[in-house]
């Protein structure tokens, strides 16, 4: 059985030790966010509102092939598909979705979708700030998603009408 001292000892060496550690962090820089004040410094790998991407070309990376939309649990995904012509092309592929929808009431940031498509047309973004009250506003549609048009002094042929509002 330890003597008094030695217990009295103890006690102080582990007081010690634990202050250690608080004086230690106070000193250490803050990593309190001081949102909404400041915008959040997010971590890369973060999945936020979703992004549709455009290739090197402008053209939009999505070719409709639904596997997205299959892979998602909550159903959430909603895409009609149309054929790129002569004239009109929209994508790099056949086809192009001419509706891609996401029902952010439902979605559950898993990422399969992400996983799920083989040409990298879906992604992750950054974006957070979805509360709503009104909850038709988390329909978001892929005029909302798409990444715009990069600066250039002829758009590809067709390119510009993915932009115009689907009418939906
Ligand atoms: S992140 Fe998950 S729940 Fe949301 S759309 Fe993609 S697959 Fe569906
Ligand atoms: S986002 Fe990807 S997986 Fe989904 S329909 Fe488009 S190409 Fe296919």
């Amino acid at each position: 059985m330890a003597n008094p001292l030695e217990e009295l000892i103890e006690s102080a060496s582990a007081i010690a030790k634990g202050m250690g550690v608080t004086f230690k962090e106070m000193m250490s820089p803050t990593v309190t966010e001081n949102y909404p004040d400041e915008p959040p410094k997010v971590q890369e790998r973060y999945r936020g509102v979703h992004v549709l991407q455009r290739d090197e070309n402008g053209m939009e990376k999505c070719v409709a092939c639904f596997l997205c939309a299959a892979a998602c649990p909550s159903n959430c995904i909603y895409i009609e598909a149309a054929e790129n012509t002569e004239t009109v092309r929209i994508s790099g592929g056949e086809r192009y979705a001419k509706v891609y929808n996401i029902d952010y009431n439902r979605c559950i940031f898993c990422g399969y979708c992400v996983e799920a498509c083989p040409t990298d047309a879906i992604t992750h973004g950054h974006g957070f700030e979805v509360a709503s009250f009104n909850t038709s506003t988390l329909v978001m549609r892929k005029e909302q998603m798409l990444v715009p048009l990069p600066h250039r002094t002829s758009p590809p042929a067709g390119a510009m009408q993915a932009l115009e509002p689907a009418g939906h």
